[in-house]
């Protein structure tokens, strides 16, 4: 790590060796991480040993014929949407979702108490196609990137879970991204791990419920971050997407049809996690399954609505030249 500050001084952050983002040595190896059958396998295997705990159904299949999988844990009232790898060439977000729906499965207290008062719809892979491809986009019937589709709905991935969306009215949504490579920290040479992207519409066009909502999850997501191991977090820039899946939940639609769902959904943020070599695979995992899990447990014990947001307002951003594309 340190070769990579040579000739650099802290006074000088500006003139950082390659850019704003740093490349990454080592890439990641795609036969360490899970792909569309591993995932299946995975989901059957949680669903089997699981008593009747998680069910394991399809919202639809992939333009190339691929189911596009979700488990459902829980039965309380209150709906918690988490998606992982929208992006198919953003690898670990598949194994965190894996991780966190065996781990509701489980007997602790903390995913029994959840299990009584969320319901939980976690989506690990929602683009298979472009995961089997290893491209950010979906192929058929069109290279398109599926988190800018909540709007004119090409892809039948867009209108499957959008479909489900509608189907369950989650209260919160959660969605997993990586950055290929690290930003620095704005004011730091930090490298940044970690992102959390409490807006993907300006807070002018929510209510002011959605973005309190929206920075309590935020905030609660660094401090769980905070002090584990080396990670240094930043916001991820401020911006504006109508098109964005979570954009559209926190909208209320409408949907391919031009209809009204009839509700919104009240906070949707989304995480970035960079994404290094294999031999930090179960790091940069816990990196998403730490804060899932607490922002979970927060949302079931109800302490999440009284939460403050001020570790979300005094967060810096990372350097200008975002490595994650939401
Ligand atoms: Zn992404």
């Amino acid at each position: 790590m340190s070769l990579l500050f040579v000739g650099q001084s802290s006074a000088d952050p500006a003139h950082t060796p390659g850019g704003p983002c740093i490349q990454d040595d080592q890439t990641v190896s795609r036969s360490s991480v899970a792909d569309y059958d591993d995932t299946v396998r995975t989901l059957g295997q949680i669903e089997r040993s699981s008593n009747g705990l998680v069910t394991v159904d399809s919202a639809g299949v992939s333009g190339e014929g691929r189911e596009l999988l979700y488990a459902t844990v829980g039965s309380g009232g209150d709906v918690f949407w988490l998606q992982g790898r929208i992006h198919g060439n953003e690898l670990q977000g598949t194994q965190a979702v894996l991780d966190v729906i065996r781990w509701l499965a489980g007997g602790s207290q903390e995913a029994r108490m959840i299990r009584d008062n969320l319901t939980v719809v976690a989506i690990p892979l929602y683009n298979p196609d472009g995961a089997e491809a290893n491209i950010r986009q979906s192929t058929t019937p069109n290279r398109i990137d599926l988190n800018r589709d909540w709007e004119n709905f090409a892809q039948p991935e867009s209108r499957a879970f959008y479909a489900l969306w509608e189907a369950v009215r989650p209260k919160l949504a959660l969605d997993v991204h990586h950055m290929s490579s690290a930003p620095r920290v704005e004011g730091t040479n930090d490298l940044n791990q970690f992102q959390i992207g409490a807006r993907s519409i300006s807070p002018t066009r929510m209510t002011d419920q959605q973005w309190l909502t929206n920075r309590q999850m935020a905030s609660l997501t660094l401090e769980t971050l905070d002090g584990y191991g080396q990670t240094h977090t930043a916001r991820y820039p401020d911006i504006d997407i109508t098109n964005a899946v979570l954009s559209r939940m926190l909208l209320g639609g409408p949907g391919p049809d031009g209809s009204d769902p009839g509700f919104q959904t009240q906070g949707a943020i989304f995480y970035e996690v960079r994404s290094v070599g294999q031999k930090s695979n179960g790091y940069l995992t816990n990196l998403f399954t730490r804060p899932v899990t607490a922002v979970l447990t927060a949302a079931a014990d109800g302490s999440l609505y009284g939460h403050g947001v001020s570790s979300w307002e005094a967060e810096p951003y990372a350097r200008s030249g975002s490595c994650g594309e939401f």
